[in-house]
């Protein structure tokens, strides 16, 4: 039996190592690691598709890690099994990761039934997503119930782990009206739940003020789901407050979702934009790495020395690419 068959085998089965394995493999920029990466891609899609995918953003110290050590827990007793995925758009300048650290989650990385897994992803051409959409329909694949997507504040990131993503998540912690205006209008927009974290002790006054600020702004912003009216949540996850009512929340959008058509409409616009991205990829990827394509362009470079528009010589040079 092939070693991706019998990879293949033991993933479906759900054997963590399998899947650790697994999602190195399709993290490999190695031409024959990749060429192996896309055989067990094909042969777990039948397995694939069938979890609830939730992104969960939020700044630096609002209580990301904290609040999915919380919410897992709650999902795990319910009967699920998790996966929680970091993206870290960080990781590229940094060196290293700020997500990444198992710590963060101390019991669910020690959970039988969680499995954590940072997702370095700024070095990859393509964006976060890239990658992401492959380890997702691994632990899809493994039997995972619901993949929580975690992404920082910062960048383009949320976009994409919206696009990846069933429910979205806005993490928020209680701050002064001030502070709602540096919260970016994009972002909102894309959340379909807001949760105000923190709201407990000596916060929790400031987390329903809060609360009732960033409901206001909500009332300005349509939904993309119609008849949706987006709840704002407090929330504590040191004191395992309010997570009933975030499942509740979550489970509320998926049947309206799912009744509306949108939740099988959005996964089909995943797959086609997951499509667009990696054909684009692999055109920049050969165009980058192909000898033959790299000996031609070094040549056309002349001819905007020779005073040609370099709009003119890129397009001439496609022309000729994709007629060979
Ligand atoms: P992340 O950077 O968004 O992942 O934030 P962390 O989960 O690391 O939390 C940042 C800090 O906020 C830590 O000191 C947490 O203990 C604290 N924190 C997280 N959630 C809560 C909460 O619900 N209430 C309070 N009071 N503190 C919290």
């Amino acid at each position: 039996m092939s070693d991706i068959k019998r990879l293949t085998e033991q993933l479906v089965k759900g054997d963590r190592r399998a899947l650790s394995r697994a999602i190195t493999l399709v993290e490999s920029s190695h031409p024959k690691d990749r060429k192996h990466a896309l055989d067990l891609l094909d042969a777990i899609m039948p397995h694939t598709e069938n979890s609830t995918r939730i992104g969960i953003s939020g700044s630096p110290g609002v209580g990301k890690s904290t609040f999915i050590e919380a919410y897992g827990q709650h999902l795990i007793e319910a009967g699920q099994r998790i996966a929680a995925l970091t993206i870290d758009p960080s990781s590229k300048l940094t060196g290293g990761s700020i997500l990444g650290d198992k710590t963060r989650m101390p019991v669910l990385s020690n959970h039988p039934d969680a499995f954590i897994r940072p997702t370095p992803s700024g070095s990859l051409l393509g964006g976060v997503a890239r990658r992401s959409r492959e380890v997702i329909a691994l632990c899809e694949a493994a039997g995972f119930d619901t993949i929580l997507i975690e992404t920082v504040g910062v960048g383009q990131s949320e976009t994409e782990v919206a696009n990846m993503t069933d429910c979205y998540l806005l993490l928020l912690q209680p701050g002064s009206g001030d502070t709602l205006q540096g919260i970016k209008r994009g972002i909102m927009e894309l959340a379909d739940i807001i949760v105000v974290n923190k709201a407990d002790g000596k916060l929790l006054a400031a987390a329903r003020e809060s609360a009732t600020h960033y409901l206001r702004a909500l009332t300005y912003l349509a939904s993309k789901l119609p008849d949706w009216k987006r709840p704002v949540i407090l929330c504590s996850s040191t004191e395992n407050i309010g997570m009933e009512e975030v499942s509740a929340q979550v489970s509320a959008y998926l049947n309206l979702a799912k009744d509306k058509g949108v939740f099988a409409q959005k996964r089909k616009d995943q797959r086609l934009s997951w499509l667009e991205d990696e054909t684009i990829a692999e055109l920049v990827g050969r165009f980058k790495t192909d000898n033959e394509i790299q000996t031609q362009y070094k040549k056309i470079t002349q001819q905007i020395e020779q005073g040609q528009s370099p709009a003119r010589v890129a397009a001439r040079f496609v022309d000729k690419l994709i007629r060979r």
